[in-house]
């Protein structure tokens, strides 16, 4: 079993909201579906989302729905342009310096991340990348998903801090006992399903691994 271990989400955590690379992803969905089934955009972008509230991602609903080839799909999403993210040593230097093993969990593809990392340079850092079909096409937050990555690692849950943008992808995590750190995008959805299951919150990955956050700080008077 690992000792302490770091599970990190990809898109929207391990590089900046801010960035147009999970908008690319976002419109090359739009485009597959309005594709795959000869509807025009908006449509397609009705069914998009509408997938993606129901079952957590909008492919799980394509699978779920049509039995769509997932790997067609994922190639197709992911297809972008990485260049607008930076490698920036600061990060690499914050995930060098924690302790213990780090993985990638992420709802996107294998090869997505591993192409993210490669940009960054930071590949070498981690231990293993769980993507969506590891998680046989389970979304996060399925409960399932989260135990098969916590076995597929051998992870301790105790010694385990998982970071995720998404507030309810933490809730998995805080059920095996993990710690949890929310990155706040500021955005709705980013808040979505927030509650006691987010033990940390910051802003930013790299300020937070770096200590520049307050952590457990308490706010009030
Ligand atoms: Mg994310």
């Amino acid at each position: 079993m690992t000792g302490q271990a770091w599970i990190i989400d990809l898109d929207n955590t391990l590089y900046e909201a801010g960035s147009n690379l999970f908008d690319q992803i976002d419109v090359r969905m739009g485009r597959y579906i309005a594709q795959l089934f000869d509807v025009d955009r908006v449509e397609a972008r009705r069914l998009q989302k509408d997938y993606l509230a129901r079952y957590g991602t909008t492919l799980s609903g394509l699978i779920a729905c049509h039995d769509v080839d997932p790997y067609p799909f994922l190639d197709y999403v992911h297809d972008i342009d990485v260049s607008s993210i930076e490698r920036d040593p600061s990060l690499s230097e914050a995930l060098e310096g924690l302790g213990g093993q780090r993985f990638i969990y992420t709802n996107g593809s294998q090869g997505h991340a591993a192409r993210i990392l490669a940009h960054l340079e930071i590949d070498h850092l981690f231990n293993g990348i769980f993507d969506i079909a590891a998680a046989a096409f389970e979304a996060k937050p399925a409960q399932s998903a989260m135990q098969r990555c916590v076995d597929t690692f051998d992870i301790n849950p105790h010694m385990a801090t998982m970071i995720d943008d998404m507030a309810s992808n933490l809730k998995p995590a805080a059920a095996l006992g993990m710690q949890t750190v929310w990155i706040d995008t500021g955005s709705p959805w980013s808040s979505a399903g927030h509650g006691p299951h987010v033990k940390e919150r910051a802003t930013c990955l790299k300020s937070w691994l770096a200590g520049d956050t307050p952590k457990n700080e308490q706010q009030g008077y």
